[in-house]
């Protein structure tokens, strides 16, 4: 093949030439999924313990799944906000059926920014109040409002002012929050699992604290579940762990089992305070996405994935502190395997092994935001090939 040839059939070669630099690719090119595994196109089975991001809570191809999407397609691809569906009725139906009791009502969106960038308006509109309060070391997203609660984002945050005041409560200082939380304060948004930090699990007594302060200060209180939620961490939404329940959550990524879609959850409360036209987006609570949150909840439920979950997550605890991990932190499938080297080198030694983990804020952290349907021989094919690495001192001699 000429050089010329190489380069127009290598996905990666076209898109760098095509598409703004802005993701740091990994080097194979996916051409199928099924179940846990990537097929790809130079014949290599990768087993994917990263779900495309916290996406693929299903796995990939799941039959029930595809067969909803596709009768979907061919009923009703989409339509808009300005009618009802009966499949969106019941989307928002299944939805909150699943979250704490005293979230009542849904607003749809597409994705974990939007989610978020309406949850924070709300608490503003509804609270009359500007200033927001997130944890340090939590992500929102990379929208205006997402990005300015998001620690750290000044580096690529862009805008030269941030649309509301901000300010960081230290994650797990009571004290702090005792602190900050006042009467200014519309809303405190927290990740119960900080999942781009590495998996790290809040404290309940810190959430607790959360819930309390914001109630006495007539703030609101945000969840972003939007990679802690779903049944990744073991119940469908990681506030039923910590026994809270937010005024306002907020689910994306594995809501529609790899369809894209986002959801903005609260109470009564909060929603009285909204009328016609206050909120809105074209594509948000469209049929398909609909349909496929239903699905996912479905699938969830009929086959047992939350108590596999956790089984999952006792496995890995006990199997996977071994090799270059020295210690996990998190919960259920959105864990954080602390390593006693750069984390890249761990992720790239394990996808030599054919096994691909995720990197994180944190240089000495890889994360596991596997399918809820893994198995157990997977990991104890992840436990065989972390054990497989070398140890750091012969690696640093060689
Ligand atoms: N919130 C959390 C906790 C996330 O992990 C992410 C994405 O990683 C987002 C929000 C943003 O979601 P999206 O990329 O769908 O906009």
């Amino acid at each position: 093949m000429s050089d010329k040839q190489i380069i127009d059939s290598n996905p990666l070669l076209r898109e760098a030439n095509t598409m703004v630099p802005v993701y740091g690719q990994l080097s194979f090119i996916p051409e199928k999924a099924i179940g846990c595994d990537i097929y790809t196109d130079d014949g290599r089975c990768i087993l994917d313990l990263y779900g495309g991001h916290a996406v693929a809570a299903l796995g990939y191809s799941h039959p029930k799944q595809v067969k909803v999407i596709k009768e979907q397609c061919s009923k009703l691809l989409f339509q808009s906000n300005a009618v009802a569906l009966d499949i969106r009725a019941k989307a928002a139906e299944k939805l909150v059926s699943i979250t704490p009791k005293e979230l009542t009502r849904v607003f749809f969106v597409n994705s974990g920014a939007e989610a978020n960038e309406n949850a924070l308006r709300m608490a503003c509109m509804a609270t009359g109040r500007k200033k927001i309060l997130a944890i340090t070391h939590g992500f929102h997203g990379r929208t205006a409002a997402a990005a300015a609660i998001t620690w750290n984002a000044d580096r690529w945050y862009g805008f030269k002012e941030k649309p509301f005041e901000v300010d960081f409560i230290a994650r797990d200082d009571v004290s702090a929050a005792k602190a900050m939380i006042n009467d200014d304060i519309a809303a405190v948004i927290f990740e119960p699992v900080q999942g781009v930090a590495g998996g790290y699990d809040l404290s309940t007594q810190f959430i607790q604290a959360l819930r309390k302060l914001t109630k006495i200060h007539g703030a609101l209180l945000i969840a972003d579940e939007v990679q802690s939620g779903m049944g990744r961490c073991g119940k469908f939404f990681a506030v039923d762990v910590h026994e809270v329940a937010p005024d306002i959550l907020t689910s994306a990524k594995s809501l529609g089992g790899g369809i894209p879609c986002g959801a903005v959850l609260c109470s009564e409360a909060v929603a009285s305070f909204f009328r016609n036209g206050d909120l809105g987006t074209t594509f948000g609570g469209g049929p398909l996405a609909a349909a496929s949150i239903v699905a996912t909840i479905d699938i969830i439920k009929e086959e047992n994935l939350l108590d596999n979950v956790c089984r999952a997550e006792n496995a890995i605890r006990n199997t996977c502190v071994t090799g270059p991990i020295t210690k996990i932190q998190g919960k259920g499938l959105l864990l954080g395997l602390i390593c006693d080297r750069p984390a890249v080198e761990v992720r790239n030694a394990l996808l030599e092994q054919n096994i691909l983990t995720g990197t994180s804020s944190d240089p000495n952290i890889i994360r596991i935001l596997a399918p809820l349907i893994l198995k157990s021989e997977q990991i104890d094919n992840l436990a065989r090939a972390l054990k497989n690495i070398a140890p750091i001192k012969k690696l640093r001699k060689a």
